[in-house]
C-alpha cells in the first residue's frame, strides 16, 4: 500500500503542476442567485439553476411535504419494492413534456446515458456520436459492442461521411447521438438537419437535452422544440439536476417498447436505488412550474440578452448565440492565464464565474463561462458585466 500511496501522491502533484486542480468551494447557503461560501458572498453565475427552481419556495414545500407523507428513502430498487405512485407520475409527466410515449427514471442522467446504449445496440449496430458529447454518453457508448463513429462538432458534412461509413460497413441499427446543447460553448446541435440526415440514412436520433430541458424552446420542451422536431427525435435523455429543480435524477424518454425493455435490462436502473420520494415530488413541482407559465423562461431570456448586449458593448469577445451559457473568450497563448486571473478578480468583487482552459476546452480557446438564471435580477446581470470590465482593467 505504501508504494501505491506514493504513486498516487505523485499523480496528485502532476495534476497540481499542470494547473488542473479542482478545488471545491463550500457553500454555506442554499443554491440561488446569491450565495455565501466559507470565504465570500457572491452573485452566482456558474450554476445550472437556469429557472431559479433549486431554492424555489413551492419546490421546497412540495419536497418537504413529500418527506412527511412518503418518507425519506425507498431502500429498494424500482422493480422490487421501490416504485411509489409518485415515481410513475413523474415518468408520465416527463414523457408528456418531452413529447414521447413513455419515460424511465434513473438516479441521474449519467446513469440514464450509461444504461441506454447497451440495451439497444450491440454487435453489428453503429453509433454515430458528436465529438463534443458529454462524458456520460461516451461512457455509455463504450459499454456496447456496436461500431463507434465520431463526427466533428455539429458538422453535417462529417456526419454524412460517418453515416456513409456505417452503410458501407453494413450496420444493422444506426443511431446518431448528440447533446442538444454543448455545455462549453452554449451552442445548439442543428437537430432539424440532423433529423433530415437520419431520415436519409434510416438512422435513429438520440438527444441528451440536459442543458435545455425546461427552458429551451417556446414551451421549455427542449432543443427538439426549438428546431421543430419534437416528433422526429426518437430518444431523449435529460437531467432533473439542472433547470428542473436541480436535485437529482435523469431519464430516457422514447417509444413505449424501448422504455419497457430498459426497465427489464438497463443495468443502472435494475441495480441502483430508486430516486428518493421528496426528490420525485420536488421535481414534479418543478416540472409543473416550468409547464404552467413562460415567466421563468422570459426572465431568463431577458437576462441572457441583456448580458450578451452589455458584454458586446464593452468589447468582450463572446461566442455568438442565445443560450444562457455565455462563453467569454480569452484566445491565444496567454488566454488561460488571463481568464483565470479575471475570474479570481471578479470573485473578489462578489461575482462568481469560472474560467476553463485546456484540456476542458481546446488549446488557445480559454474562456470564462457565464450561466444566466431566471433568479438573477437585472441589477445582478449589470453587476456581472461591470465586474468583467473592472477586472479587465485590474488584470490588464
Ligand atoms: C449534466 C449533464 C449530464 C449529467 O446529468 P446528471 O443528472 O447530473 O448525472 C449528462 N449529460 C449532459 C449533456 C449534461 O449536461
Amino acid at each position: 500500500m505504501y508504494a501505491v500511496r506514493d504513486e498516487i501522491t505523485a499523480t496528485l502533484q502532476e495534476i497540481r503542476d499542470a494547473g488542473l486542480w479542482k478545488a471545491e468551494r463550500q457553500l454555506t447557503s442554499p443554491q440561488n442567485a446569491h450565495i455565501t461560501t466559507t470565504q465570500a458572498e457572491a452573485i452566482n453565475f456558474c450554476a445550472n439553476n437556469y429557472l431559479g427552481l433549486a431554492d424555489h419556495p413551492d419546490v421546497v414545500a412540495a419536497a418537504s411535504d413529500a418527506l412527511q407523507e412518503w418518507g425519506f428513502g425507498m431502500a429498494s430498487v424500482r422493480f422490487i419494492c421501490g416504485t411509489q405512485t409518485l415515481h410513475a407520475e413523474l415518468e408520465a409527466r416527463i414523457a408528456e413534456f418531452v413529447g414521447c410515449e413513455a419515460a424511465i427514471l434513473y438516479s441521474s442522467c449519467f446513469d440514464a446515458n450509461g444504461g441506454v446504449f447497451e440495451v439497444l445496440f450491440g454487435e453489428g449496430d453503429a453509433i454515430v456520436s458528436d465529438e463534443l458529447n458529454h462524458a456520460s454518453l461516451i461512457d455509455g457508448i463504450r459499454l456496447t459492442k456496436a461500431g463507434r463513429y465520431r463526427y466533428k462538432n455539429a458538422d453535417l458534412a462529417d456526419l454524412r461521411a460517418q453515416l456513409e461509413a456505417t452503410k458501407a460497413a453494413g450496420a444493422r441499427r444506426t443511431v446518431i447521438v448528440t447533446d442538444g446543447v454543448f455545455s462549453m460553448d452554449g451552442s445548439y446541435a442543428p437537430l432539424d438537419q440532423i433529423c433530415d440526415l437520419a431520415d436519409e440514412f434510416g438512422a435513429m436520433v438520440l438527444v441528451d437535452d440536459s442543458h435545455a430541458i425546461g427552458f429551451v424552446g417556446a414551451g421549455g420542451r427542449g432543443t427538439p422544440e426549438l428546431f421543430g422536431v419534437l416528433d422526429r427525435v426518437d430518444l431523449v435523455t435529460g437531467t432533473l439536476g439542472k433547470a428542473l429543480g436541480g436535485a437529482s435524477g435523469g431519464y430516457v424518454a422514447g417509444p413505449q417498447e424501448v422504455v419497457d425493455l430498459l426497465r427489464q435490462r438497463s443495468r443502472p436502473y435494475l441495480f441502483s436505488n430508486a430516486v428518493a420520494p421528496m426528490v420525485a415530488a420536488g421535481s414534479l413541482k418543478a416540472l409543473e412550474i416550468a409547464t404552467a407559465s413562460d415567466e421563468g423562461r422570459a426572465t431568463l431570456q431577458r437576462n441572457t440578452a441583456l448580458f450578451r448586449q452589455l458584454m458586446t458593448e464593452a468589447g468582450f469577445d463572446l461566442l455568438p448565440g442565445t443560450h444562457p451559457i455565455t462563453a467569454v473568450m480569452f484566445p491565444g497563448e496567454d488566454g488561460a492565464r488571463r481568464a483565470g486571473q479575471i475570474a479570481d478578480a471578479m470573485l473578489e468583487e462578489g461575482v462568481y464565474v469560472i474560467a476553463f482552459s485546456f484540456p476542458v476546452v481546446p488549446r488557445g480557446k480559454a474562456r470564462i463561462r457565464v450561466q444566466l438564471s431566471a433568479a438573477h435580477s437585472e441589477e445582478d446581470v449589470r453587476a456581472c458585466a461591470a465586474a468583467f470590465v473592472s477586472a479587465r482593467e485590474r488584470v490588464g
